[in-house]
């Protein structure tokens, strides 16, 4: 810290989107950024999804963040000097009803108008190109062949090592516990376990507990938590990467890419409530296996070698939150900044983090016009006025604050 103990900008939590932004802010010239992480960088979400990285979203706020995250991926070497191992992998959206077709080649046409390379493959295009999956189970689907995964802990280590190499302040076992405020509405410090750090200018994130870092804040942020699973199959030679795409099967809420020779297949339960995840929901990944074994028939009786259940934050709508943090009143809290990714911290988190560092710097991104997707959308039951996005994992539509 500066003699003084004042600090440019403090964001909070260490995650995809604390991390990048922390880093964003510095790279923009800020001279002393501070990120406060309460464990170690990385220990929420960031750390334990999936890696699907797709610009295909439902909507233009949607594809504008996956094709610029996409974009900062593949320039990381160049910018960052570490990466996060992406890999264009290919992206099926398959349908299954006639009334997905309708929707999926409307989408389609709205993501080729923003510039993405998206197209719509009849039934025998799609099962020439992705020979590990059943013939003529789907109806077609919209393809790009620029989607594709990162290696999230490789993400973690390539926000560190960029935090660290440009002199971002790494803060970790320090918790946020709430921001001290000046009388004219704005911050004057944020306090934390390790004591109090002078500031004007804050991000907040969280992830999954990001409502609970708003409220130590004095802001109410409509964001929860909710179990998420992952599971990785051994290798089958039917499975090898050039059999296998990326694919969504979006009405149950399974998706599934190539991993180590075998398939890495997530899934969230329609029904699940909102909270911690603790443990692994055996019955219902056993249901989802059951389905995937139709959809990819050489995955029937592989064998697991990893399992695992995470908490995963979600926003009512699915869509980002991004804009300034706001009081019981709905006034800004000036120099105060929300960021979520609703989810989607793999896809979107590098321009979630971009954005939320331009507005902590300038009030505005030029990377998308955001002015919709701050917290003024909400009612005070967190009810959103957009309607959600279409392409996006079963999570509950409510949270649990
Ligand atoms: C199992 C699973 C699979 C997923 N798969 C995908 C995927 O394939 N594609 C995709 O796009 N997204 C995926 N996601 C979602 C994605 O991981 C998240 O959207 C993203 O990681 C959120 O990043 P974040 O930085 O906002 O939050 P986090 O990574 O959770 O980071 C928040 C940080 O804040 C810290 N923190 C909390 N409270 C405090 C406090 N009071 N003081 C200081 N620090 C605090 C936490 O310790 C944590 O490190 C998945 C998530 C899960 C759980």
């Amino acid at each position: 810290m500066r003699g003084d103990g004042t600090v440019d900008a403090v964001v909070v939590g260490g995650g995809t989107v604390g991390g990048w932004c922390a880093w964003f802010l510095r790279r923009a010239g800020l001279a002393r950024v501070a990120l406060v992480e309460r464990a170690q960088l990385g220990r929420g979400a960031s750390s334990r999804a999936a890696g699907m990285v797709r610009a295909q979203g439902g909507t233009p706020w949607a594809v504008r963040l996956g094709m610029w995250s996409q974009e900062f991926y593949r320039s990381q070497h160049e910018l960052v000097g570490a990466d996060s191992g992406f890999v264009a992998q290919g992206y099926l959206m398959p349908a299954f009803s006639e009334s997905q077709v309708e929707d999926g080649k409307a989408r389609v046409a709205m993501q080729e108008a923003l510039g993405l390379d998206v197209a719509w493959l009849s039934v025998d295009e799609a099962d020439a190109l992705l020979p590990a999956m059943a013939p003529h189970r789907h109806l077609g689907g919209s393809y790009a062949p620029g989607d594709g995964y990162i290696d999230p802990p490789r993400n973690v280590a390539a926000y560190r090592a960029a935090c660290l190499r440009d002199g971002v302040e790494l803060l970790e076992a320090t918790e946020f516990l709430g921001l001290r405020r000046t009388g004219a509405g704005g911050v004057a410090a944020v306090e934390t376990t390790r004591g109090p750090i002078a500031t004007d200018r804050v991000v907040l994130t969280g992830g999954p507990e990001l409502a609970e870092v708003g409220q130590r804040a004095g802001t109410r942020v409509a964001a929860g938590g909710a179990r998420h699973q992952v599971a990785v199959t051994g290798p089958d030679r039917r499975l090898a990467p050039g059999r296998v795409r990326m694919a969504f099967d979006l009405a149950e809420g399974i998706y599934w890419r190539p991993e180590d020779g075998g398939l890495l297949f997530g899934m969230s339960n329609p029904l699940e409530e909102p909270g911690v995840a603790k443990d692994v929901d055996w019955a219902y990944l056993d249901k989802v296996r059951r389905r995937l074994a139709e959809l990819v028939p050489a995955t029937d009786g592989l064998g697991l070698r990893r399992v695992w259940a995470a908490t995963i934050d979600f926003t009512p709508d699915h869509l980002p939150i991004l804009g300034p943090a706001l009081d019981e009143d709905g006034a800004a809290i000036s120099g105060v900044t929300v960021a979520s990714a609703g989810g989607h911290g793999m896809m979107w988190g590098p321009a979630v983090a971009k954005i939320a560092a331009d507005l902590a710097l300038e009030g505005t991104s030029a990377v998308l016009d955001v002015s919709d997707l701050g917290l003024d959308r909400f009612d005070r039951d967190g009810r959103s006025r957009l309607a959600p996005d279409p392409i996006a994992l079963p999570f509950p539509e409510r949270t649990n604050h």
